[in-house]
This record gives C-alpha cells, structure tokens and sequence, in this order.
C-alpha cells in the first residue's frame, strides 16, 4: 500500500502505471470509511489493476454553517479497510496540497445539480465537480467508482463526464444498507440512538412507496409523497426534501418516464440524512 499526500506524487505515480500499461480505478471517498465505501472498493478491485482510493474532505463542497469542521475523521481505521479490500494506493492531501490559495477556476453542471440537494446546499455540487475533476486528472482512472446512496452526485457527475469527455467510465454501486434499512454514512456518527431508531422510517417510508409505485405507477405519486413527508414528521424528522424525479433530466416525471429517483434529504436534530429509491416505471 502506498500513501501520497500531495498532487505531484501521486500524478507521476499514475503517469508511469498509466504509461506501464495498467488499468487504474478510482474511488473518490471523505473517509470515514464503513461498509459502503468497501463494497466500491470491491467493485475497483475486479475491474482495474490499480485501486486508488482517495480520502479527502473537500472543503470546496461545505457551505459556510456545514459540517466542515467536525466531519469524522479516523485515518487509521481507514487505512486498515483500504488494505483489507485491496487497495494499493490510499491518497489522502492535506486542503492546501489540493487547493492553490489563490485557486480561481471551476468546473460546474448547471442542471441536474440545481434540484434536489442543490437547493438547500447551492455550492455543493460545484465543489464536488471541480475535485473530481482534479481526482481524474491526478489519477488518470480508466473507470471511477460511485455510490448510488448520492444518487444526484451520481447523475452530475455522468454528465459532467458525458459534457467534457473525460475518458473514464463511471460505475454505479448499489446503496448499502445496515440490516434494519438505514442507509449507511459516515454521518450516522453523528445520531443519538433515539436518533438513528425514528430514521428508520426513512428506508421503510421508500420502500412502501417504492411498493406502491411498481404496483399503481407514477398516477398517484404526489399522495404518495404527501404520506411519506407526514410519515416522517411524526417520527421527529424535519423535511428538507421528497421528490420522485426522472433519472433522464431530474425534471418532473411524465409519460414517457422509464425511470424515477425518489429521493430525500431530511434532518434528524441536525443530522441531515439522504436516502433514495431508483424506481423502474412501467
Ligand atoms: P463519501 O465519503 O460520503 O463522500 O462517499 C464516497 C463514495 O461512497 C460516494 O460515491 C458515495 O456515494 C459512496 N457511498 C457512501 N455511502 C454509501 C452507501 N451506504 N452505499 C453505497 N455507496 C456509498
């Protein structure tokens, strides 16, 4: 396992396994790592010669009263994941080795990363981009591995490789979930265990209307999603976002929807969890 913490090291080191031939997959991560950052690892590990995971909490992505400051952080326990799963090069920069002080260039989607989450986090999806963008051009992936659990980060970010023409195929991994349903993150740390019990009702409120949709289709989904919003209320949480969109525009559905992500975001305490379904529509 080797371990960079700056730019320069771990570019020449993806030029030359680039240049030996070898094909290099990428798993961009803010550590913290559990089971859902190993299961991209795993998928990395079958497909490509090379697995670099990067840790990196990437301050560009926090708006100004977010969790910047106390995002966890374990490197320890991070490195002995990415070794139990295979991975050969863990880079983890300090911000400044990331970011020039007087950084002034972006890389922004200006669609898909304005609903949803977009709302309520305006600069968000902008930081994520721009240190992908950097990741790919630090890393030199032949594939780049993310999780469905950040199902709009993954819709921005296929576009932003589809608009550009990065040459790196994006792979999608399934959401990982505990037993009882709730949808794995390093921000679960952060939940009470009254906290963590009422979120419950996150995963079990999607997977009744996930039922409801493959059964009736998309007719009755704003009833649907008024529920789901009651049914979470009444269970301490505090609504940021339900809304079932098109996979294809994150617009509203319509006739022609083959595909919806029904996705919320909703704030236990202060705790702000998300949670999706990707519904096939008849
Ligand atoms: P994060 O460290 O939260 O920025 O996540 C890094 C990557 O891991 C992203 O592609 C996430 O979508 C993915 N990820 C996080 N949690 C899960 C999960 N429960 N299941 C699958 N992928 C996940």
């Amino acid at each position: 396992m080797e371990i960079f913490k700056t730019a320069a090291e771990l570019q020449k080191f993806a030029l030359d396994a680039k240049r030996s031939g070898k094909i290099i997959g990428l798993v961009p991560t803010m550590g913290y790592l559990h089971a859902g950052h190993a299961s991209l690892i795993d998928i990395a590990r079958k497909k490509a010669d090379i697995v670099i995971v990067s840790i990196f909490v990437n301050p560009t992505q926090f708006g100004p009263t977010e969790d910047l400051d106390k995002y966890p952080r374990d490197f320890e326990h991070d490195l002995e994941l990415c070794t139990q799963h295979g991975a050969d090069v863990i880079y983890a920069p300090a911000p400044d080795a990331m970011y020039e002080a007087d950084a002034s260039t972006w890389v922004e989607e200006v669609k898909l990363s304005k609903v949803l989450c977009g709302v309520s986090r305006p600069i968000h999806f902008r930081g994520v981009t721009t240190v992908v963008a950097k990741l790919f051009n630090l890393t030199l992936p032949d594939i780049a591995v993310f999780g469905e659990k950040d199902a709009q980060q993954l819709l921005v970010i296929k576009r932003m490789v589809r608009d550009l023409n990065f040459p790196v195929e994006i792979i999608a991994a399934p959401l990982v979930r505990q037993n009882d349903g709730l949808a794995l993150s390093s921000r679960n740390r952060y939940l009470s265990e009254t906290e963590k019990s009422n979120a419950l009702v996150l995963s079990q409120s999607l997977y009744a209307a996930r039922g409801a949709i493959e059964s009736h289709g998309l007719e009755g989904v704003d009833l649907i999603i008024e529920a789901m919003k009651e049914k979470i209320t009444a269970a301490g949480g505090r609504v940021d976002y339900v809304e079932a969109l098109d996979t294809a525009n994150l617009e509203p559905p319509t006739a022609e929807t083959k595909e919806v992500l029904l996705a919320l975001a909703v704030f236990f305490g202060t705790t702000r969890l998300i949670d999706n379904q990707i519904i096939q529509v008849k």
